[in-house]
């Protein structure tokens, strides 16, 4: 099946990032093989209009789409290519989603490192973004899978790259392209063989930041696979940022805990969210969420969550989301939901957290469930890309009255004190930056662009964000 037709290569429709808090009228196409693909962009070339590519739609704002023109949705180019398990490499198409490559690869016990928390992102998304996982302070980022990628470029040429250290300054742009370099076509992974899927986890209680900090600054690489901890926005005074620190270690098959393993398996959750039907949970809560709903909700949380030690299988522990809140969004649909993602540098990271849960408690724009992780300092990067040594908290927050007419003020005080530490914000979950912030908290992003005018000479790859950000 596909909508290509001869003069009719495209749909019009509404479209939004994962987070459904802005929809625009974009030309939609799904083009399901390399020729269908390299048809589109000709066609695309000849109108004179320019294309954003998209993978599963995960990025949170105006990433993967663009307005009135042309959005190449590659969610049907999703195939497995090969599969060799004895070389323990997987080849597959760019649109196949992180879930279709675990279905065929956990009854081998293989995994991929650096996932995350939405497994419903594609490869060539992952790529893209250079994203994390819990495992970031480990293993680093998505590019540690990576074995080759075949890419096509605006000239329509199809080319391919081996990942080693000789082409740094190339798989810079593929890794963190955001979309605007290249047409990811197909990634070869290399998978990790473990001995089981079961992880064994520890959870404890922190008093506040400086506790936090210290449990992950203690953490030992060899030890632990994972680490994760949940910051309490609400929290003041000594306790502010108390919250929940947990840490993820595959154990060994000796253990023999065969009965948890006979239950791993991979599945979209489309029917319960907090133990009733989605559709009713979700409905409740929008009618009736509001901030004290939510700082009771962190209270409860943080006093009543189950501690010590508990063995857990890895896709429930990978995949947090998807057992406990799919599609929260939903929730927020009328209103919407802002998500900022800071990137705090080490040095001072919990004075500088607390500084910053200060400044979300002042307009009372807290996040609404806030995970921590640290990073460490990406082996391909760009100027754009999320990482460092340090540490970043998400901070949901629900749009309502008081935030549309406070969040200038918000969102320049956080841009500020980010710009005074180093810092900086993830831009995969961004929708709202101007300009001006942008220009403050990316200061090097004209290189981003120049490199992005010689790779993508016939200014074919665009999309809604990078117009808003990085276009005159
Ligand atoms: C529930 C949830 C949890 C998340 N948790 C994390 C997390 O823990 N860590 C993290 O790092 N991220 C996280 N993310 C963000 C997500 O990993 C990134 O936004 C990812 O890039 C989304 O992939 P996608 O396939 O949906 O891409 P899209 O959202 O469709 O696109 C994202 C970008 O990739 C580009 N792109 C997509 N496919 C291609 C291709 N084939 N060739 C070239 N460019 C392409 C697009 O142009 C766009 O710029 C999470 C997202 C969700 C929904």
């Amino acid at each position: 099946m596909t909508n290509i037709k001869e003069n009719n290569y495209y749909k019009k429709v509404k479209i939004s990032g994962w987070t459904k808090s802005k929809f625009v009228e974009t030309n939609l196409t799904y083009p399901e093989n390399i020729n269908q693909i390299i048809e589109v962009l000709k066609f695309a070339k000849n109108q004179k209009k320019r294309i954003a590519i998209r993978g599963r739609g995960c990025s949170f704002g105006d990433q993967s789409y663009i307005k009135n023109e042309i959005t190449c949705d590659l969610s049907k180019f999703n195939k497995i290519i090969n599969f060799d398990s004895k070389s323990q490499l997987i080849t597959v198409e760019a649109g196949i989603s992180l879930i279709e490559i675990y279905k065929h690869i956990l009854s081998k016990n293989f995994i991929l490192e650096s996932t995350p928390g939405g497994l419903q992102v594609s490869v060539g998304g992952a790529i893209s973004n250079n994203i994390h996982g819990k495992d970031c302070f480990k293993n680093g980022y998505f590019n540690e899978n990576v074995s080759s990628i075949k890419y096509l470029d605006s000239n329509l040429k199809i080319q391919e790259i081996k990942f080693n250290e000789n082409n740094s300054n190339k798989l810079n742009n593929i890794f963190g392209g955001m979309g605007l370099y290249y047409l990811i076509l197909e990634v070869t992974l290399q998978l990790k063989k473990k001995k089981s899927l079961v992880l064994q986890t520890h959870t404890k209680r922190v008093d506040n930041i400086d506790s936090m900090i210290k449990n992950f600054e203690n953490l030992n690489t060899k030890e632990y696979d994972y680490a994760i901890g949940w910051i309490d926005c609400f929290s003041r005074d000594k306790k502010i940022g108390r919250g929940l620190f947990r840490t993820a270690t595959f154990i060994n098959k000796n253990d023999n805990h065969s009965i948890l393993e006979k239950k791993i398996s991979i599945r979209e959750n489309k029917k319960k969210f907090l133990f009733l039907p989605q559709k009713i949970t979700i409905w409740i809560l929008s009618k009736i969420y509001c901030r004290f709903l939510f700082k009771l909700a962190n209270s409860i949380i943080f006093s009543f969550s189950s501690l010590g030690l508990k063995k857990v299988n890895f896709i429930k522990f990978v995949w947090i989301d998807n057992n406990f809140i799919p599609n929260y969004p939903d929730i927020f649909i009328k209103e919407g939901l802002f998500t900022i993602q800071p990137f705090i540098p080490i040095k001072d990271a919990n004075k500088n957290i607390k500084k910053i849960l200060l400044i979300c408690q002042k307009y009372k724009f807290e996040g609404i469930l806030c995970p921590i992780k640290k990073y460490k300092k990406a082996k391909i990067t760009n100027e754009l890309h999320f990482s460092g040594d340090g540490y970043s908290i998400v901070l949901d927050i629900p749009i309502n009255k008081n935030f549309n007419y406070q969040f200038k003020y918000f969102i320049d005080e956080i841009s500020n004190f980010l710009f005074k530490i180093n810092g900086k914000i993830y831009l995969t979950k961004d929708l709202h930056l101007d300009k001006k912030n942008f220009k403050k908290l990316f200061p090097n992003f004209i290189d981003f662009v120049n490199e992005k005018n010689i790779s993508d000479n016939n200014n074919l790859f665009a999309t809604d964000q990078y117009l808003r950000l990085m276009q005159k």
